[in-house]
């Protein structure tokens, strides 16, 4: 038998591989009409960003090595100009000599890939623009850079070319601008997600231009390009990477009488046989199936492409086999952001008329107490009835990866988010979670499916307000200082059930929370209250803020000079918010580092707070946390305490912010949103009645959030609340039968405090600690520690203490006793007083 190969990449050369290894005698001729076979397409950006540092490292096989160790007849330079279907030959033109000649098959094999889509705009033709497919592109881009060292650099096209690109030319030094015309970049997932990486690349400096179209080029004197664009003005570049797709390239097949389908990629039966039953056809240049929704049409990627080869070697040899499709697994890595994803967005789902739900969550990349943990993005679309998984995308920094191919193999099986619930996935610290965040997707999905957590999405907001909704935030006060939504009613998830009377029943009710997990749990006891129109917004806070604030970035385009939005919000975040000004030399004052990385929100924030605590004005502190909310929360925080922040970015594994200690003696610079440090009036009184676990979390965390907004804060504990400064030792202490009945019933301590509702025998107490534990919220116990380091007066009320027969010696270290007119002092400087 005797095969012959058109194209010598990705799906060529592994046909001609597998080809040898199931047929020893078969003869097999492999044309290229490039120089190079089997080389890296994928490692290129990466070699003319220099990351890649050698050249022959792109190129996987050589001819030679094709030659020897499978006996193909690898022919460079030779190009088929076209095909002869019925007479089974082809004619080849030969770039060695230039002579042109014909060659005849049993089988042919047409792999010939795609070429990149350059439109006829003015100017595409200059020497200044390039795209990138092929070894000689990379080296005329690469000896480009060389000889003119570029300083500003225009890419077309935000698809992963374009990404990788823009990530490896402004790493190289030079300034970047990305021209989008889509809204968003990377169209393979949804607009939500794409947030994540808009702002990603805002905060590496890349001028991001979306919803904005090139119109042109022109060449300059000095050697410079102008990039006309259809928004703005005309953007400089000295170099231009257009990466606006790829088109089939399907002409041999189209003037062979092949049939070719309307988007122009040539048509194969599942076989990958074209309409001449001899000839073959595999990789970008075909049109496959959707593995999700059955339609077809091109998916130019390189599995896909290899995994051709191999089928149509298959078939050829007489080993039958079918393609299933292509569900477009793909991933990306984004300067430091890793990005992925598989199956359908809802953008294809919707066109396609499949229904579909979804759900987003943030878990940690692996247990939140082990260093390093970084949250990730995952939003899993699926079907509404069976739960059948149609879509995933992630994004994060680490573990990314082996999260989506989870999520793609239980597509290829058919997998519900039943089944990812029941999978049992690598587990120790540094990896993962006990529940991994598969496992966790699955969870959620499942809930939204069984009813047990309706749900809403970023997008419903605005309706359901329009609707009446209420809108429900269940986090910390300390973190709706840094953003809520518009016309949200705060109360802590640990409070909902005492103030429930809030809540209106009789209108539909949004709750969130930072990520989700808060807010179900607020669902849950809303529901369990007889609401019956309650939805938690799905990827919580982080997802609505990043998407909003995107969406305003986006919308406000590009400026009269043409530099992008991103440019001018990288300069602004960077910018100090208040003006710089220690109130001693910086030299006297050493420089503070705290660490709060693994911390979760507002853990971080507390820490930043004691931290400064005991700082001087003008001081300076270093802070690393792994919360990649970290670095805006810390910028909302400085502004409302007066203190400065100077610096915030990310390094290597962590976030960073420089932030000096504010002055009350030093002045906002106009125009600054800092305000003053709390004024006398501000204190606030807690009145800790109740002995309740979650009750007093709820209370030491607003007591918490208030002290670091810089607020005076006085707790004063009376009747059960005395239970939660007991020491928990059994002291021997002499005390009339009463009184120690009474203290013997009563729960000695924090550690044993239940919960109000749900207590369940004890477990419910346990397992809210579990999940904060889980979670990264501070124990009740670390919670009364930072009071205390906060400088929080803790009072317990000496009437209740002789009514329950409540010795000093019995309470914890540094509580104070006092009357009711000590607390009614406080009171009288505090603008709130709670009773808990
Ligand atoms: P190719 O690998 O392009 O091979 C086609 C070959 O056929 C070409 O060398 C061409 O010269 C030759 N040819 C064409 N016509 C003729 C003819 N008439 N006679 C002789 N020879 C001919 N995919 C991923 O999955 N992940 C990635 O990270 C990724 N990154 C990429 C980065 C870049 C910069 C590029 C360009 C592509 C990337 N891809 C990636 C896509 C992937 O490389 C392609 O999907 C894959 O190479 C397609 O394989 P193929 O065999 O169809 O075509």
């Amino acid at each position: 038998m005797k095969v012959l190969i058109v194209g010598g990449v990705a799906g060529g050369a592994s046909a001609a591989a597998r080809l040898r290894r199931l047929d020893e005698n078969a003869e097999i001729i492999l044309f290229e009409r490039g120089e190079h076979i089997s080389f890296a397409n994928c490692g290129l950006p990466y070699y003319i960003g220099d990351v890649i540092a050698e050249r022959e490292k792109l190129l996987v096989t050589t001819p030679d090595t094709m030659r020897e160790r499978f006996r193909v007849d690898v022919r460079t330079l030779h190009e088929v100009m076209s095909i002869d279907p019925k007479g089974h030959r082809v004619r080849v033109r030969n770039y060695q000599d230039g002579q042109e000649y014909e060659e005849t098959y049993d089988k042919l094999i047409l792999s010939p890939g795609a070429n990149p889509i350059k439109p006829p705009l003015p100017g595409i033709e200059s020497g200044r623009v390039f795209t990138l497919r092929s070894i000689p592109d990379t080296d005329a881009i690469k000896g480009y850079v060389t000889e003119h060292r570029p300083q500003r650099a225009v890419v077309v096209g935000g698809g992963f070319i374009g990404l990788e690109m823009a990530e490896n030319l402004l790493q190289m030094g030079m300034q970047v601008d990305l021209v989008e015309l889509a809204p968003q970049v990377m169209t393979t997932i949804d607009r939500e997600m794409a947030a994540f990486v808009h702002e990603h690349l805002r905060e590496k400096g890349v001028n991001l231009h979306l919803n904005n179209g090139v119109a042109g080029f022109t060449e300059q004197p000095d050697g410079s390009i102008l990039v006309a664009v259809n928004q703005g003005g005309p953007l400089p570049a000295d170099l231009v990477v257009l990466a606006i797709g790829v088109r089939p390239d399907s002409r041999l097949a189209r003037e062979a009488g092949l049939q070719v389908s309307s988007s122009g990629a040539i048509v194969v039966n599942r076989r990958l046989q074209t309409s001449h039953p001899d000839i073959y056809a595999l990789g970008d240049a075909i049109e496959v199936e959707d593995f999700v929704t059955g339609r077809r049409g091109p998916i130019p990627l390189a599995g896909p492409a290899n995994k051709q080869g191999r089928i149509a070697a298959n078939n050829i040899v007489g080993i039958e086999e079918e393609y299933q499709g292509t569900q477009g697994t793909a991933i990306v890595k984004v300067f430091d952001l890793v990005v992925a994803s598989t199956g359908n967005s809802e953008r294809i789902l919707r066109s396609a008329g499949v229904p579909f739900e979804s759900i987003i969550i943030h878990p940690g990349s692996h247990a939140g107490y082990y260093p390093g943990a970084l949250p990730m993005t995952i939003k899993l679309i699926f079907a509404p009835d069976t739960g059948k998984i149609l879509g995933a995308q992630i994004v994060g920094y680490d573990g990314v990866d082996k999260r989506i191919d989870v999520l793609a193999t239980a597509i290829r099986f058919g997998g519900t988010v039943f089944d990812l619930q029941g999978l049992e996935l690598a587990y120790a610290p540094p990896f993962s979670s006990a529940k991994d965040p598969n496992n966790m997707a699955g969870y959620v999905a499942g809930n939204v499916i069984n009813g047990h957590m309706p749900i809403a999405h970023w997008g419903d907001v605005e309706s359901m307000r329009n609707d009446g909704a209420f809108i429900l935030d269940v986090r910390d006060p300390i973190e709706t200082e840094m953003g809520a939504i518009d016309g949200a009613v705060n109360i802590p998830v640990a409070e909902l059930r005492s103030r429930l009377s809030e809540v209106p029943k009789d209108r539909p009710v949004l709750v969130y929370c930072a990520v989700g997990l808060r807010a179900y749990v607020a669902v849950r006891v809303l529901s369990n209250h007889g609401y019956t129109q309650v939805k938690n917004l799905s990827g919580g806070f982080k997802t609505y803020d990043t998407i909003t604030r995107d969406l305003a970035a986006v919308g406000s385009g590009p400026s009269p000079d043409g530099s992008g939005g991103g440019s001018k919000e990288t300069a602004a975040a960077l910018e100090p918010l208040t003006e710089v000004g220690p109130s001693a030399p910086a030299a006297e004052q050493p420089e503070l580092v705290l660490d709060a990385c693994g911390l979760q929100c507002p853990g971080p924030i507390m820490q930043v707070f004691g931290k400064m605590k005991s700082m001087n004005p003008g001081q300076i502190l270093r802070v690393k946390a792994t919360d990649p909310g970290f670095a805006r929360d810390i910028s909302a925080w400085c502004s409302r305490t007066g203190n400065n922040l100077l610096d915030s970015g990310r390094e290597k594994d962590a976030f960073y912010a420089v932030v000096q200690k504010g002055d009350p003696g030093l002045k906002a610079i106009s125009g600054s949103t800092a305000k003053a440090p709390a004024a006398a009036n501000e204190d606030k009184t807690i009145v800790v009645f109740s002995g309740d676990l979650d009750k007093a979390i709820a209370s030491f965390i607003i007591a918490n959030g208030a002290a670091a907004m810089g607020r005076k804060v006085t707790m004063f504990f009376t009747f059960w609340g005395l239970n939660v400064l007991r020491r928990p030792e059994n002291l021997a202490i002499k005390k009339p039968l009463l009184d120690k009945m009474f203290g013997a019933m009563m729960p000695r301590g924090s550690s044993r405090l239940q919960l109000s509702k749900m207590n369940m025998g004890g477990i419910g107490a346990k397992l809210i600690r579990k999940v904060m534990q889980d979670k990264n919220v501070d124990s009740l116990e670390a919670l009364i520690g930072q009071a205390k380091l906060a400088g929080i007066r803790l009072v317990a009320c000496q009437m209740s203490m002789d009514v329950m027969g409540i010795r000093p010696e019995e309470l914890i270290d540094g509580v104070e006793i006092g009357g009711v007119a000590s607390y009614l002092a406080a009171a009288e400087e505090s603008n709130v007083n709670l009773f808990i």
